[in-house]
């Protein structure tokens, strides 16, 4: 729907902790939820907001991702 904050029935299947505007809590940078192996970018993360942002924050999500499930990463 677009700002109408991140669907929440996968958000509540994992327990994933969320914020005060139902957005999943996760820092920018690590992008790791409280559950381990669960990360949150994008608007799911920062609530709605730019297409840039997106771009960024799922590019470092997967480096994060590829770095949980490798233990390095060459990801730029
Ligand atoms: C009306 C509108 C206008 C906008 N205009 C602009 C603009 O002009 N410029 C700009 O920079 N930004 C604009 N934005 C914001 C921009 O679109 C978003 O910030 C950006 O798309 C967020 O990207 P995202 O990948 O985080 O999330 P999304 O683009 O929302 O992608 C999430 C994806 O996950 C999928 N998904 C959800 N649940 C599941 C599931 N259970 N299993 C599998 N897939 C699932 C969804 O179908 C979706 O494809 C606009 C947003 C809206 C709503």
């Amino acid at each position: 729907m677009g700002f109408m904050g991140p669907e929440q029935e996968i958000v509540k299947q994992f327990e994933l902790e969320t914020d005060a505007r139902s957005n999943v809590k996760a820092e920018h940078g690590s992008f790791t939820t409280n559950l381990p192996g669960v990360f949150a970018a994008g608007d799911m993360r920062r609530g709605q907001s730019l297409v840039v942002w997106a771009i960024n924050e799922g590019r470092g999500a997967a480096r994060e991702c590829d770095k949980y499930l490798m233990g390095v990463t060459n990801l730029p």
